[in-house]
């Protein structure tokens, strides 16, 4: 199924996407959260999303990878500004780097309980503290099984999840289907160079959008692509 966004002013798409920092309380939120969104990237993504929604009126966003809410603060701020909603779908339990042993553990997220990593519980006191509760809504699971029940046409679809090869290949074929026709998919962690960084969200995310012809680039900053599905 194709969805179209009715009334989507695209020339006015990159002055809109150049025009609006996030500013004040909710940026300090963002800065504020652990996670691994640089304030360059975050802004972007912010700029990127609330053009995004204003292209697409009344279309959700939606998250894949949230962590503790640092990129969610940005995009659910972005959300309120378009008065629209974000999903942020995370099973909670980290990526393969954020396990114990690895390089991107944290142990003050280990749940002593279950031994297990739960950046739940860090990620609601993200969104409560940036007064995002009513916009901001979690999905606690796996990305996969998520997009396999879901129906819902995208305005904008952020992908910052599982950095393996499956999860990545899996994010692709999932979620980008839903991004309506006129929306957005922003990809995080893209490393053209491979010196910089893991290969699959750039092999098997970012490449394949541009080679479908669905998706055409619209602006890079840092690790961060911003496509426009056409
Ligand atoms: N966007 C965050 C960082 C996300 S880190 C920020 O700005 O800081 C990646 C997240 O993806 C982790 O929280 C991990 O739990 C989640 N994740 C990894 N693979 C997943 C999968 N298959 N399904 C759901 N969540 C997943
Ligand atoms: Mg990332």
């Amino acid at each position: 199924m194709t969805f179209s966004v009715k009334a989507c002013h695209c020339d006015g798409y990159r002055a809109a996407v150049s025009d609006l920092p996030l500013s004040g309380h909710l940026r300090e939120c963002a800065l504020a959260a652990k996670g691994f969104m640089p304030a360059d990237e975050g802004d972007a993504l912010f700029a990127a999303a609330t053009a995004a929604g204003r292209c697409a009126p009344g279309l959700p966003f939606l998250e894949v990878g949230s962590y503790c809410g640092r990129s969610t603060v940005w995009l659910g701020a972005a959300a309120r500004a378009c008065d629209t909603v974000l999903f942020a779908v995370d099973h909670h339990r980290g990526s393969e780097e954020n396990q114990a042993g690895w390089e991107h553990h944290d142990a003050s997220l280990v749940d002593p309980r279950s031994g297990r990593m739960d950046t739940l519980p860090t990620f609601r006191d993200t969104i409560h503290g940036a007064g995002l509760e009513d916009v901001v809504f979690a999905i606690v699971g796996r990305s996969d099984a998520v997009a396999a029940h879901w129906t819902s046409p995208l305005a904008f679809l952020f992908i910052d999840g599982g950095h393996g090869e499956g999860p990545a290949r899996l994010d692709y074929q999932g979620w980008t289907p839903h991004v309506a026709v006129g929306g957005t998919l922003a990809i995080h962690d893209v490393f053209p160079d491979p010196a910089d960084g893991g290969r699959p969200p750039h092999d098997l995310i970012f490449r394949p959008a541009l080679e479908s012809g669905r998706f055409r680039l619209q602006s890079a900053t840092g690790s961060l692509r911003v496509l426009r599905r056409v």
